[in-house]
């Protein structure tokens, strides 16, 4: 499943391809977890001229120029493509758009877990119900560990789910939530509530530098995460615990566990994480 720096690769791509586009017409199949229908779109989107694509949590928001917008999410294997229309659907193509230069612009997606919104006010005020509820941006500087100790103190939620919940911090799946307490040589079962300011400013700054060299990279490609022109993202040897269990650890050679925490697997290294 996409996290924060492949929608954030995704989201600059598409960003860099759309801006200034206008949308001629639009179609969707209705298959999509959240879908709205082909007439609704059409209406919605027709004459429209995007002005922007940004992201918040792992939400693309496409910003038309009256302020009113999409909202979409890739879901666990959504992906775009843009090309010169031949009229031919793709075998996995959920949603298009037509610009005025002739491209169409897919919304792919194999499994459908994906969505698709319309946001008719001003999207970026943040009022439409899916978004009104997320937590703090990673990358932005209200996340740190003083926002961290204070929002966690009431949690006996184990550290790594605290850290994917969304209501918290956004855009922080599970790979880069292993990564980060790796880093910060914290376990992945402590109860969140049992970190000290000192141990949660550690967390922070090693959720913000993770997702940051992950988005250099282009972010991580484990199965079908593409960008918009198909290129996978190169942070995957990056990895130091995610998906290593029975390998070395990379810092004390200790052998990398795993452990499943409701439903999600953790990887850690016992020598380095130690459970306090
Ligand atoms: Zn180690």
């Amino acid at each position: 499943m996409p996290e924060l720096p492949e929608v954030t690769t995704i989201c600059r791509s598409l960003d860099r391809q759309l801006r200034g586009q206008v949308i001629t017409a639009a179609a969707s199949s209705g298959r999509l977890r959240v879908d709205v229908d082909s007439v609704h779109l059409q209406r919605f989107c027709a004459g429209k001229c995007i002005s922007a694509v940004t992201r918040r949590a792992k939400y693309l928001l496409v910003v038309f120029t009256d302020h009113s917008g999409l909202i979409l999410h890739l879901g666990m294997t959504g992906y775009f493509v843009i090309t010169p229309d031949d009229q031919q659907t793709l075998p996995y193509e959920r949603a298009h758009f037509l610009l005025a230069d002739g491209r169409r612009w897919r919304f792919c997606d194999i499994r459908c877990f994906g969505s698709l919104q319309l946001c008719h006010e001003d999207i970026q005020s943040c009022t439409h119900p899916t978004l009104v509820n997320l937590g703090l941006e990673p990358l932005t500087k209200a996340f740190n560990g003083s926002s961290m100790h204070r929002l966690s103190r009431n949690s006996r939620t184990p550290v790594k789910t605290w850290l994917m919940d969304q209501r918290n911090v956004v855009g922080v799946g599970n790979i880069y939530a292993n990564e980060a307490l790796f880093r910060a040589g914290i376990h992945p079962a402590t109860p969140a509530r049992r970190l000290g300011l000192q141990r949660c400013r550690q967390l922070a700054a090693a959720v913000k530098t993770v997702l940051q060299e992950a988005i250099a990279a282009g972010g991580t490609t484990i199965s079908d995460y593409r960008d918009v022109d198909g290129s996978e993202g190169h942070f995957s040897t990056a990895l130091e615990v995610y998906g290593r269990a029975g390998e070395p650890c990379p810092r004390c050679g200790a052998t990398i566990e795993r452990l499943l925490q409701g439903g999600r697997a953790a990887f850690f290294c016992p020598r380095c994480q130690p459970r306090r």
